[in-house]
């Protein structure tokens, strides 16, 4: 009876009555994979898989069809991968989860940053904990499309920490898209700047 009220089908596959499917519940990997970036962030790099198939899917129906209920199963595939670089000490806990900056105009467009909402429930797991410390200074084009180097320029010296409380663990910068690594690369380079200690970068997908 509800689904003729909502349209209701999976995030990942579409399939019908369901918010999630078991399937696409299984199509984050449970152990990141190492990436090697165009542009290197100098930190070890990993992801969840492929910007592909229900991972890509899911992110784009999260992201521009506003379904912020994948915020939750996002999250969970990310805790996983979290969990995963805790168990190889890749970093030690206490860890701060640092979402990478999107830029102010996209993220009040959709209602909120969904990377920092992933984040956020990613950080439910204990020893973890989630601070939306970057943001993107006004100027910064949205990136679709650009070449490495345009991508590059596009964000260097536009990324910067936001005033306020400072995290005294090691950071996880974490994305759900990682496509030349210019937007990490830039991240972390700023993030060391400001005197913190960058672990590694984990994304949800990679492309
Ligand atoms: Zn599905």
């Amino acid at each position: 009876m509800l689904d003729l009220v909502l349209p209701l089908a999976c995030g990942g596959c579409g399939a019908p009555s369901t918010r999630w499917c078991e399937a696409c519940a299984d199509a984050f990997s449970a152990e990141p994979v190492v990436v090697t970036t165009r542009v290197d962030p100098g930190v070890p790099v990993l992801s969840l898989g492929r910007y592909a198939g229900p991972r890509r899917q899911a992110i784009v129906t999260m992201k521009d069809r506003g379904r912020h209920d994948l915020t939750l199963p996002l999250g969970a595939a990310l805790a996983r991968g979290v969990g995963q670089l805790l168990r190889w000490h890749l970093v030690e806990p206490p860890v701060t989860l640092v979402p990478a900056p999107t830029r102010w105009t996209s993220a009040r467009g959709r209602g909120g940053d969904p990377v920092t909402a992933v984040a956020a429930v990613a950080a439910q797991i204990p020893g973890v904990h989630a601070v939306p410390l970057l943001r993107m200074k006004m100027g910064a084009r949205d990136s679709v499309g650009l070449s490495i180097s345009a991508r590059q320029r596009n964000v260097t010296g536009r990324i910067a920490v936001r005033r306020g409380p400072r995290p005294d663990t090691e950071l996880v910068l974490v994305d759900d898209v990682l496509t030349t690594g210019a937007t990490a690369a830039e991240s972390v380079r700023v993030l060391r700047t400001a005197g913190f200690r960058v672990a590694a970068v984990l994304t949800l997908t990679y492309s």
